[in-house]
């Protein structure tokens, strides 16, 4: 049976089709990890070739030694060069730049979210929680977006274990798409979407994978990728105020659930992305920063292309099934 479903965040469709595939265990067509050195001579992201990329921002040291590190992005995605607004007669471009960080995860070469403990998880969580209210000062700051590339299949290009941190002069679509359909559903219901659909969830008991005091973990309702996850915070505040009893309670978190999520699909291409309030608007009562993790496979095809609607093959109910855990 086939299913048409819409995410009440986004608005985005997605088919399920559950028949595509015959079990959530097909997915696991992925190797498992190989063995990697600890360290490797030849890569500008382990300890000792620190001169060999643009001088660092800020470090976290445990024992005398770096842990986790982060270091202007030689090949940013937005730099500082462009100061003028431009306009032709048809066409446009937007004034200001942005700031690029990348963070090393861990100083392990052979480190990843599924073999790493909870004291480098809370490492990781810390350098980006300073990094970001670091990046807020800065000039023509809008937003700030999180997110890691695993494996080449997700877009990341070197080994080491990375992820990076930006500056944006707007707020991205994908952002304002989901604060204005929060809003509408605030000013409709007078409640946060966010806290509704976590109290529905809770009810039907079907997606959730974990709750603990300040997070709750699902796999959502209208899922775009098979196997995708969100993790949402449930309070009112900001990501930038999270506290260091939330950054361990988030460390465990995302040990156990990528621990869970290795034992289910293997060593699988991923990205992993923040969605956070915007910096300069007031933090709104109708929204929660929450974190989407987004296995890949395969790639969109001319049905995905053409008509913006996904096609997910597995159910989330049976992903929340398969990696909860009390
Ligand atoms: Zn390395
Ligand atoms: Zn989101």
């Amino acid at each position: 049976m086939t299913q048409i479903r819409q995410d009440l965040f986004t608005g985005n469709m997605v088919i399920m089709a559950s028949g595509r595939v015959r079990r959530p265990s097909d997915f696991r067509n992925i190797e498992k990890k190989k063995d990697v050195l600890e360290i490797r001579e030849d890569c500008v992201f382990c300890p000792g070739n620190e001169e060999e990329v643009p001088a660092e921002v800020e470090r976290i040291e445990r024992e005398g030694l770096w842990r986790v590190r982060s270091v202007p992005n030689k090949y940013p995605i937005l730099d500082n060069n462009c100061k003028d607004e431009c306009m032709y007669d048809l066409h446009s471009c937007i004034k200001g730049g942005g700031f690029h960080e990348v963070v090393i995860d861990t100083y392990r070469h052979n480190g990843n979210f599924f073999n790493m403990d909870i004291q480098e998880f809370f490492d990781y969580l810390s350098i980006l929680e300073s990094r970001y209210n670091s990046l807020k000062n800065k000039e023509n700051v809008e937003y700030i977006t999180i997110f890691k590339n695993y494996l080449r299949e997700a877009g990341a290009s070197l080994e080491h274990p990375h992820s990076q941190i930006l500056t944006i002069p707007l707020i991205p679509p994908n952002i304002a798409k989901e604060i204005d359909k929060a809003k509408i559903f605030f000013d409709e219901n007078g409640i946060c979407l966010h806290k509704y659909v976590m109290d529905y969830e809770r009810r039907m008991d079907k997606r959730i994978i974990h709750e603990s005091g300040s997070f709750m973990v699902m796999a959502p309702y209208a899922s775009l990728y098979s196997n995708e996850v969100v993790i949402i915070y449930k309070y009112d505040k900001r990501f930038e105020n999270i506290s260091i009893d939330e950054i361990e309670e988030l460390s465990m978190i995302l040990n156990k659930l990528f621990t869970r999520m290795y034992n289910f699909l293997g060593d699988f291409p991923f990205n992993m992305y923040f969605h956070t309030d915007p910096i300069n608007i007031e933090k709104s009562n109708f929204y929660r920063w929450h974190i989407h993790i987004t296995p890949k496979k395969g790639t969109m095809g001319g049905f995905e292309t053409s008509t913006g609607i996904c096609v997910n093959s597995i159910r989330p109910e049976e992903v929340a099934s398969a990696l909860r855990w009390l």
